[in-house]
């Protein structure tokens, strides 16, 4: 697969990982064992994500510790103990009382990465009403369209958001009862709330009512990579997975300093931008900035980042910066790199190596599995372009499909599983705790993700003999070629190492004699200009490479290439364009791409 694998030194760990021995603690992982590390609400009331993320620490040793350090987009810095996180949400939890929102009712949040956010989710899950965190990037239409698929009933924004996005839609939401501003000032139009005095007016004592594990907690949107966004729906057990997770997959430690990149729009910002750290008793930075090269090892230095979740875009992004520059930065504290959300090219894997003396770990889950479910874990060699192993407590597999891309059963009803290095489709078996308990309104498309007595995941992957799991494509994205099926990664991984080559997207195009050729969109690092023979010679270096079957017979370039918020890159745009078909939603779409 054409990279070594990277061999890692235990004895050279600077901590020992909580995940040392993957296959005695797989065998003796249990998830009952995993939910009695956490508190439960006192007197048996159940199970409630913001008491394990807030309140018990706030009530124990923990209490002046640092839970959340801000980051103002101009400098200025607001930090949080667990205590005042206790205290700030308790009476965000009683400002929702005094509203007269009830539990379940759904409270949408779109502000940006500020302090309020922090505060509206967790005090929203101590309310016992869901929490659903939109991207404040997002225009009016996706917000009018999730507000309404989620029945929204509380909308906490700020006033520039309400006048430019949320003003003219509000009519459209007959639901929506009340808006809260966090920097209102009281003489706002259309009703609206002002956070601060309702926090003012609330109480510092809230007591969590009893919850239910299976209780509604958050909802979260898909990214919309491949369609419209589906409304995922996950319950307060979920924590069991938040915390397991966190102390697994991304080895938190108690004096690690975390930062996850991720907004909390997208899941990665929730269950790991919030939720995870704060249950293991660990800070996390939280920047109000958008990606910038420079500020980001800013960050990574002057707060002593010890472990640290990013996305592939971003981490291209800065290897388009240059190794240099990173290599400029000392970074001491730095131990543990992890990276979700798109399959990250092996290239990257190495540049991790070269900038920062680590590979970057990556990990694979999605909105709907709540949490992370196939690693690369701090204690186990990484195979560079492979997802990883899946965790304990977690059964993966790749079944068998058909030529029309179903799973096939045999004849007890069971999916067949693949044997070794075959391709078919990820899927899960159902069952652990962060699992979705359903898309919102959408109870087919759900039925629709079991088959043969498994989950399964829209994606196509491997597994090798070692386990470990390689991604190949969103079954959506697979490309028929001649007779071959042709997984998009492995293409665009190979063109990624070429020195000009910054972003690739690949797509099939329809060919009256191969079925489908493949078709490869680049843009271009710093440096490179776009000429023909550039083109003759990256297609020379695809064919040599992937062999002529599977290198792309057509290469274009691209300012930029289509991504969604969360940063994936939108095939089915690409195609879209390509072919002149409808773009489809485009709700999810960056802006300018
Ligand atoms: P939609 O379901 O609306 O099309 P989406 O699938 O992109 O959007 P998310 O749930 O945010 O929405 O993303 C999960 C998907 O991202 C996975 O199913 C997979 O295709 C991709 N993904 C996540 N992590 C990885 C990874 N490490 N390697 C490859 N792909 C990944
Ligand atoms: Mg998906």
């Amino acid at each position: 697969m054409g990279y070594e694998t990277i061999v890692k030194d235990r004895g050279s760990l600077r901590v020992p990982p909580n995940l040392s021995d993957y296959p005695t603690q797989r065998s003796s992982f249990s998830w009952d064992a995993a939910r009695a590390e956490l508190d439960g609400l006192p007197g048996g009331r159940g199970l409630n994500i913001a008491h394990e993320a807030v309140d018990r620490h706030a009530t124990g040793t923990l209490a002046g510790k640092l839970a959340i350090r801000w980051l103002g987009r101009k400098g200025d810095v607001v930090d949080l103990t667990f205590a005042d996180l206790a205290r700030l949400t308790n009476r965000f939890a009683n400002a929702l009382d005094g509203l007269g929102v009830g539990t379940g009712d759904r409270v949408f949040l779109l502000t940006g990465r500020i302090p309020e956010l922090y505060v509206g989710v967790l005090g929203t899950l101590k309310h016992r009403s869901v929490a659903c965190t939109l991207f404040a990037a997002f225009g009016p239409e996706p917000i009018r369209q999730r507000l309404d698929i989620g029945n929204g009933k509380v909308l906490v924004t700020t006033r520039r958001l309400y006048r430019q996005k949320v003003a003219a839609i509000r009519d459209a939401l007959p639901e929506l009862e009340h808006v809260v501003l966090v920097d209102g000032d009281g003489a706002d139009a259309d009703g609206a709330h002002d956070l601060r005095a309702l926090l003012d007016g609330a109480s510092d004592e809230y007591e969590i009512g009893p919850t239910g594990a299976e209780d509604l907690a958050l909802l979260h949107f898909t990214s919309g990579t491949t369609g419209t966004p589906k409304g995922a729906m996950h319950v307060h057990e979920a924590v069991v997975a938040h915390h397991t997770t966190g102390k697994l997959a991304l080895d938190l430690h108690p004096d690690d300093v975390f930062w996850c990149t991720a907004d909390p729009g997208w899941v990665t910002g929730t269950s790991y931008g919030i939720v995870a750290p704060l249950t293991m008793g660990v800070t996390s930075i939280v920047d109000e900035g958008e990606f910038d090269a420079e500020r980001w090892y800013g960050i990574l230095g002057d707060q002593r980042v010890s472990v640290w979740y990013t996305a592939p875009t971003a981490i291209r992004m800065m290897m388009r910066v240059g190794t240099e520059v990173a290599r400029e930065h000392e970074l001491p504290d730095l131990r543990f790199i992890a990276s979700v959300g798109e399959p990250l090219n092996p290239e990257a894997v190495q540049w991790g190596i070269d900038a920062f003396g680590l590979p970057i770990h990556d990990n694979w889950w999605q909105t709907e599995t709540g949490g992370i479910m196939i690693a690369n874990f701090p204690a186990m060699d990484v195979k560079p372009g492979s997802m990883g192993c899946a965790l304990p407590g977690i059964e993966a597999a790749v079944l068998r499909r058909d030529e029309k891309g179903q799973v096939v059963l045999d004849g007890r009803g069971d999916a067949v599983v693949e044997p070794p290095m075959r391709e078919g489709e990820l899927a899960l078996r159902p069952g652990w705790p962060s699992m979705l308990r359903g898309y919102l309104h959408a109870r087919e498309r759900y039925e629709r993700c079991f088959r043969g007595g498994w989950y399964l995941t829209g994606d196509l992957a491997m597994r090798d003999d070692d386990g470990y799991f390689w991604f190949v494509g969103r079954a959506d994205d697979v490309i028929k070629s001649a007779g071959h099926l042709i997984g998009p990664f492995e293409v665009e991984s190979a063109l990624m190492e070429h020195p000009a080559v910054a972003e690739v997207g690949v797509i099939g195009k329809p060919d009256p004699m191969a079925g489908e050729i493949v078709k490869a969109f680049v843009t271009l690092n710093r440096g490179f200009e776009w000429s023909e023979e550039l083109q003759l010679e990256l297609v020379g270096f695809g064919r040599k490479r992937l062999g002529a079957a599977v290198a792309p017979r057509e290469i274009d370039v691209r300012d930029e290439l289509p991504k969604t918020r969360s940063g994936k890159i939108m095939r089915r745009l690409l195609r879209a364009r390509e072919l002149g078909l409808p773009e489809g939603d485009l709700s999810t779409l960056e802006s300018g791409a």
